[in-house]
């Protein structure tokens, strides 16, 4: 039943990258677990990318509006997909969601999954990349606790460093961590609240598009 989750899954990702490719979108998978700030990242990140190309969001929560209206006042395109009792975006949702919004060719789709940090690793949406975000206020082993996603992640972004002089995290032992699953992760480390590694994590998406 699983396997024929998957497999039905998959196979609409890869129309779903198909889109992204002939339109020449990048996609953008943004997973963690609830609270560590992926709709406050997108809101510091998309202001610095939009002077170079156009951006749009489709957001993901089981219930509510609240983070699509954030997004809608940075004045970028963006869709609310509700998933009820389910915990992941799946490619079909995204499909939709895509019929619905008038992406613009050569432009960048955020996707801000469901906050959760395991299911949503096993559904391909057709992103070009998959980027969780992990805060100082989770443990330093969530890569351990949670390999799939961060196996299945090429870029891993930890946030909220402003709160490491004040909470029992170590950044170097979660880069392990997180190494050690997966040394092909990309690490970034970022601030959204005081701005801290925003220019560096943005100019790495900015060269994403640009090389796509
Ligand atoms: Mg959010
Ligand atoms: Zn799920």
């Amino acid at each position: 039943m699983e396997q024929d989750v998957l497999l039905k899954n998959n196979l609409l990702a890869e129309r779903n990258r198909g889109y992204f490719e002939a339109r020449n979108i990048v996609a953008l998978n943004f997973l963690s677990s609830p609270g560590s700030g992926k709709t406050s990242l997108l809101e510091k990140t998309i202001p610095l990318l939009l002077g170079d190309f156009p951006v749009a969001v489709i957001e993901g929560d089981q219930q509510t509006t609240n983070d699509a209206d954030r997004i809608h006042a940075l004045g970028v395109p963006v869709i609310q997909v509700n998933t009820g009792s389910g915990c992941h975006l799946d490619a079909l949702m995204v499909n939709r969601a895509l019929k619905e919004m008038e992406l613009k060719d050569n432009s960048l789709l955020c996707i801000e999954n469901v906050g959760n940090l395991v299911c949503p690793a096993m559904f391909d949406l057709g992103e070009a990349k998959k980027i969780v975000v992990i805060s100082t206020t989770e443990g330093d082993d969530k890569p351990l606790k949670y390999p799939a996603m961060f196996h299945e992640a090429d870029i891993c972004v930890l946030n909220k460093t402003d709160l490491l002089p004040y909470v029992d995290f170590s950044a170097s032992r979660c880069r392990e961590n997180a190494m050690r699953v997966n040394h092909h992760l990309e690490w970034f480390e970022v601030s959204v609240k005081t701005g801290e590694g925003i220019e560096a994590l943005t100019g790495r998406i900015r060269q994403m598009v640009k090389d796509r």
